[in-house]
């Protein structure tokens, strides 16, 4: 039920922080995934840990909110490893502003890399999964996707809308064998939180105090969802958003 082998696996943003654990979760567990990022420098070194574990791994750069670039990575995804059996759409960023401070362009960003880029990838790719007989989408959202904070007004509507892009997409997908389902995060210490704890006065004490589990996630406290989310271990669960957070959401 949590065997990959052989499957191939795209993880957008896969060369660090959540990304790159979920990218050794499912290589793990047999897949052979494939990092896409602008960065390349930081795909090669995150696919050089995972080949030197022994595990499966490429690195294709995309800027994932670019629609010609993203033709361009499935197109070399295709070519070079076959049908794609697994996205995770990952990539994301975030700017922390009050809405009134927000410039159009900034605005654009954030919804471009966050939810934009789910819907270029997440179509790119259910061809090539209708065709292989099904597939497995999964999309990063975010606590934003369920709660409100006064400087994240665009990274929440995108979050947001990344938990509503997942139920539309299951539900024109399941014909196809295709389950789609997202994963909400909750405070995962990265690059990304470590720079909003240096931002955001507080930040720090206040998630400490609102998670069950006291303490900030790590990005390998993702890897187990990928997998599950990946495998047909959930091949009845579609359309669903996972809150993977310590406990914050309910508490
Ligand atoms: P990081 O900043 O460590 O990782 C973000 C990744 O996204 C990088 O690998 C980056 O790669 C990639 N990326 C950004 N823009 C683009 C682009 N235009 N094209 C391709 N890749 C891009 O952050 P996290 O690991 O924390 O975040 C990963 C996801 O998890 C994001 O969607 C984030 O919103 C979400 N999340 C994180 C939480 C946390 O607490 N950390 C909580 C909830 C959600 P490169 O620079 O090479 O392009």
């Amino acid at each position: 039920m949590f065997q990959l082998t052989g499957k191939i696996a795209l993880v957008t943003g896969g060369n660090g922080g959540i990304g790159f654990a979920m990218a050794r979760g499912l290589a793990a567990a047999g897949a052979n995934v494939i990092i896409a990022g602008r960065d390349a420098a930081k795909s090669a070194a995150a696919v050089q840990a995972l080949t030197a574990d022994g595990w499966k791994a490429d690195a294709v750069e995309a800027d994932v909110t670019d629609e010609a670039a993203v033709k361009r990575l499935f197109d070399t995804v295709s070519q070079r490893h076959g049908p794609l059996r697994i996205l995770v759409n990952n990539a994301g960023t975030s700017i922390r502003k009050a809405p009134q401070d927000l410039s159009l362009e900034e605005w654009h960003t954030v919804m471009d890399t966050n939810l934009t880029s789910a819907f270029l990838c997440s179509r790119a790719a259910h061809g090539p999964m209708r065709e292989a007989g099904g597939g497995k989408v999964i999309n990063i959202g975010s606590m934003l996707s369920i709660f409100g904070a006064p400087y994240a007004s665009a990274y929440g509507a995108s979050k947001g809308g990344v938990v509503q892009f997942t139920r539309s997409l299951a539900t024109a997908w399941a014909q196809d064998n295709i389950q789609v389902n997202a994963v909400l995060p909750g405070w995962i210490d990265t690059q990304l939180t470590r720079k909003a704890r240096e931002q955001v006065a507080g930040l720090n004490e206040r998630v400490l105090a609102r998670t069950p589990a006291g303490r900030w996630g790590l990005p390998a406290d993702l890897s187990g969802i990928a997998v599950f989310l990946a495998g047909s271990a959930s091949d009845f669960v579609t359309g669903t958003a996972i809150p993977v957070d310590g406990g914050y959401s309910i508490a």
